[in-house]
């Protein structure tokens, strides 16, 4: 007890600073090699039409298999973003989804939906590597959509806007990711043109009133600027009901399939799809 007294705030502190660091930069050297040694892989996530039930996209989801641990994105994307990797393994993952999409033959006019980071979006170089994607795998820009979450427009909003125009111009669609979570304000909105809106989660796991409301003022502002919407994270058929019944145009959640590797996809297709 003494010890731990004594020792008090500053040795510990000190101790747990350090640990943090070494950690964070020993996962920083792993992740730098974890391209070359084929440890990130892409999962597909199923995005469904509320009226017909049909498959109309899927959600490119990023794993990074290390050793004997599934590192989660939550935790490896914040990481690639502080230490300067993130324009790396965000144009493996377009490059990827892009190659998988393209040869996808289960289903026509799957567009597959990938997320893109701001340190992405707001890169110079973003706009030519979504050229040279796109051609080198053969998809068509209409069925490619990029997902942004909503909090970049906190950041440089005219560049922003710029890139997004510019993704636009190239046929290819621009998804708002966990709308409501973040910082854009509606005049913010207003000079963006997006193609979806997706719900965020916490609204649609959330049975409350005021969720209710954020929910329905999100579908006004989807109609207005004509974009259409997608609730995540659906899990029951009470909220894919209450969405639906919201005005939501796309479901997307464990109801109707986790994120599947590729070939788990082609079988959940074959099983739940014809
Ligand atoms: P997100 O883009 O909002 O993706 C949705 C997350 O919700 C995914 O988590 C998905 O597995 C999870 N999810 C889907 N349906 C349900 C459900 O019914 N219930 C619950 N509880 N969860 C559900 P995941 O795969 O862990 O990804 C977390 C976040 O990491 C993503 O959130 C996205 O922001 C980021 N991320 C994932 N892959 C990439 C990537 O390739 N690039 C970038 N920049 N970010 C990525
Ligand atoms: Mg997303
Ligand atoms: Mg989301
Ligand atoms: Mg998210």
């Amino acid at each position: 007890e003494q010890k731990r007294v004594q020792r008090g705030s500053v040795g510990v502190f000190n101790e747990d600073i350090y640990l943090a660091l070494r950690n964070e930069q020993l996962m920083c050297e792993h992740l730098r090699s974890a391209i070359s040694n084929g440890e990130l892989f892409l999962v597909y996530q199923p995005i469904i039409n509320a009226q017909s039930g049909a498959l109309y996209a899927v959600e490119a989801l990023l794993r990074w298999q290390h050793e004997d641990t599934l590192i989660p994105p939550d935790v490896f994307i914040p990481l690639a973003e502080r230490t300067g990797q993130m324009q790396d393994i965000g144009t493996w993952v377009l490059h990827r989804a892009c190659i998988d999409a393209a040869q996808w033959q289960f289903a026509e006019n799957v567009s597959v939906s990938v997320n893109v980071s701001v340190i992405q979006l707001l890169d110079d170089s973003f706009i030519e590597t979504l050229e040279r994607v796109l051609s080198s795998s053969g998809l068509a820009p209409e069925h490619l959509h990029l997902e942004i979450t909503e909090s970049v427009f906190a950041r440089n909003k005219e560049k922003v806007v710029a890139q997004i125009n510019a993704i636009k111009r190239h046929g290819v669609s621009v998804s708002i990711d966990d709308f409501g979570t973040g910082y854009s304000s509606l005049s913010q909105l207003q000079s963006l043109q997006c193609d979806y809106i997706k719900i965020d989660r916490s609204f649609v796991q959330n049975p409350e009133e005021g969720s209710d409301t954020i929910i329905r003022a999100t579908m006004l502002i989807a109609q207005e600027f004509h974009c259409r919407t997608i609730a995540e994270g659906i899990e029951t058929e009470a909220q894919a009901t209450r969405l639906t019944d919201m005005g939501a145009d796309l479901l997307q959640g464990y109801l109707y399939a986790k994120p599947l590797t590729n070939e788990h996809l082609l079988r959940w297709y074959n099983n739940t799809q014809q």
